[in-house]
């Protein structure tokens, strides 16, 4: 079983670097295929996880979510 590299406990989520392109991304464990020199993570540890400076963080843990917020309004009160 995997495991997160910060904690033991059991992973639920792997990520994954790109230097080339300066992408991290996070995705569910159990629908990817593991790619190279992903590690696991837990839960816990795959939600505070940060890019580093000039890096950007892709979520697909997220994909579920809608990718808009309808009636988000910023200028109202
Ligand atoms: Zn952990």
């Amino acid at each position: 079983m995997e495991r997160c590299v910060k904690c033991g406990y059991p992973a639920t989520t792997l990520m994954t670097y790109e230097y080339g392109e300066r992408v991290m991304a996070v995705r569910p464990i159990d629908t990817a295929v593991r790619p190279q020199g992903a590690i696991g993570l837990c839960a816990g540890h795959a939600m505070t996880r940060t890019a580093p400076v000039g890096w950007r963080l892709i979520d697909e843990l997220s994909s579920e979510m809608p990718l808009f917020v309808i009636g988000d309004n910023r200028d109202g009160p």
